[in-house]
């Protein structure tokens, strides 16, 4: 797919950017999209991602490519 992206230093597929967000597997993921910020930890870019972490959930997720830093739209 053409949508794979590298993320540090990995290529990730949408689901597997999802999973490195969700902290385990997912159903389905969305294209990777370049969010219109920075990481608040290291300024790299970031990664943005909708995806589904369950048949009745949607998320979007947010994803540093050069480290670990990620967030979610969730209320928590
Ligand atoms: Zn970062």
């Amino acid at each position: 797919m053409g949508t794979n992206r590298v993320v540090q230093g990995r290529m990730v597929t949408p689901e597997r950017l999802a999973e490195l967000i969700e902290g385990s597997d997912v159903m389905d993921a969305e294209p990777i999209e370049d969010a219109d910020r920075d990481c608040p930890e290291c300024g790299s870019d970031v990664l943005t991602v909708g995806y589904m972490p369950s048949a009745l959930a949607f998320v979007t997720g947010w994803k540093c490519q050069e480290c670990e830093w990620s967030e979610t739209d969730r209320d928590e």
